[in-house]
């Protein structure tokens, strides 16, 4: 029996988490959950799992959520609030696996402390990886930590690797088991056919409605804007100890494929199901073992197309930005990943267009291209920095707008 952590407990990554461990009582026990503010789903999932401690980050939610658990005689449920408390579930001795499923880099502090007290990490916050790069990995080698990815492409090509480059993520070197190149696999999202003249009139609706996932807003947006490919361009190559030139971007529109790994003499192996995320998460949660998801087996035989396409950095200015900041280094990436945080909420807040987000992003990540990053304290002060100029850029673009 492991006992879990899942951070980000109420979101879409946090439900898949839910459902996979409810199919597995006998193997999975619940010991804490977090979210943000969410008392009401909380609460019930307080009463399914029984977790010995709860977080949530906003102190009245926090509140809230403990006068009802005492209405429902579960006093014994113990409810901390802050993000003090999200680190101490995610490094508690009695924890062995910890879900890092909270979007944004507020995810960064609890799950690097979860690496630095040697948990199975079940990455699912990119985020968190691309703004701290080699920190995140630095810690990774000096720790007793497993990190296992989530991201479906991730966690794809984990599974087209090498049981060698398996046991050594973020170390391993590509060559030394005839890698030639990582396939990145992507939908394309909503608008891959969408005129480009009608791109300054797309909703927040319209953006969150992905053809084949079903995922929280600030990633829907993400995948829209092919931003997503880009954090997961960079993603993968602290993940896999990649060039940026060993990865190449593909097409897929139907999300058949997850990801490909090309060898030298000529194979590529791809991991292939249909898009759920519950297969990525159990995957990693019984890692090297295999175990139900609730996924309905894949179907060749009502999949009708297989294609395969380029991205055009014309209808994807974000996933450009991005794939130029992974060359630059981990000031672009730190300041582009904190820039997409504030301008995808400006978005989904009707403040400014979907053409605007790359415009504050490549704004902001021009202007701290430059800094040095060489530790952790280094990662939040820019992170803070860049979402105060995102935050100006998108006023600037407000007041153009009166
Ligand atoms: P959701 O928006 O659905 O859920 C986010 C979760 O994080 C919620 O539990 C939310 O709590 C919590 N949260 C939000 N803000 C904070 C904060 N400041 N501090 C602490 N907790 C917070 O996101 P997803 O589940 O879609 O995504 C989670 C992560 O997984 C992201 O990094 C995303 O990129 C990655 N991912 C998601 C995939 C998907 O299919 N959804 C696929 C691959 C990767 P509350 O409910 O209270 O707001
Ligand atoms: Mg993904």
């Amino acid at each position: 029996m492991q006992n879990l952590c899942v951070l980000g407990a109420t979101g879409s990554i946090g439900d898949s988490t839910l459902d996979v461990v409810r199919r597995h009582p006998d193997k999975y026990n619940v010991r804490s959950l977090s979210a943000y503010s969410s008392v009401a789903k909380m609460l019930t999932l307080c009463q399914e799992f029984l977790p010995d401690i709860v977080v949530l980050v906003k102190p009245d939610a926090a509140k809230a959520l403990k006068r009802q658990l005492d209405a429902l005689s579960l006093e014994h449920i113990v409810v901390h609030s802050g993000e003090q408390a999200l680190i101490d579930i995610a490094s508690c001795d009695k924890t062995q696996v910890v879900m890092s499923a909270i979007v944004g880099a507020s995810g960064l502090l609890p799950t690097l402390a979860a690496v630095k007290h040697d948990k199975r990490v079940l990455l699912a916050n990119k985020e968190a990886l691309v703004t701290s790069g080699q920190i995140f990995i630095d810690a990774l080698k000096n720790s007793k930590a497993e990190l296992l990815p989530i991201d479906s492409e991730h966690n794809a090509i984990f599974q087209c690797l090498p049981e060698y480059q398996q046991r050594h993520i973020g170390q391993a070197r590509i060559e030394d088991s005839g890698i030639s190149k990582i396939l990145l696999t992507g939908s394309g999202g909503p608008f891959r056919t969408t005129p480009l003249e009608q791109f300054d009139d797309i909703t927040p609706a319209q953006a969150c409605a992905h053809p084949n996932w079903d995922m929280g807003r600030k990633i829907s947006v993400d995948s829209a804007t092919m931003m997503n490919k880009g954090l997961e361009f960079i993603e993968a190559k602290w993940l896999f100890n990649l060039q940026p030139d060993d990865i190449q971007v593909v097409l897929h529109p139907q999300s058949t494929i997850h990801s490909m790994v090309q060898y030298k003499d000529g194979s590529v192996i791809a991991q292939m199901g249909n898009p759920d995320m519950r297969t990525p998460i159990a995957h990693a949660m019984a890692f090297p073992d295999r175990i139900e998801s609730g996924v309905e087996p894949f179907d060749f035989f009502s999949c009708k197309n297989f294609e395969f396409g380029q991205a055009d950095f014309a209808r994807y200015p974000n996933l450009k930005l991005a794939i130029d900041a992974c060359r630059s280094g981990q000031g672009a990436c730190t300041a582009l990943n904190a820039a997409n945080e504030i301008s995808v909420d400006a978005f989904l807040n009707e403040k400014i267009k979907f053409t605007d987000i790359s415009k504050v992003n490549e704004h902001v990540m021009q202007k701290f291209m430059d800094v040095d990053i060489t530790c952790i304290d280094d990662v939040v002060a820019l992170d803070r920095q860049a979402r105060d100029a995102a935050h100006q850029w998108v006023s600037k673009l407000l007041e153009q707008k009166a």
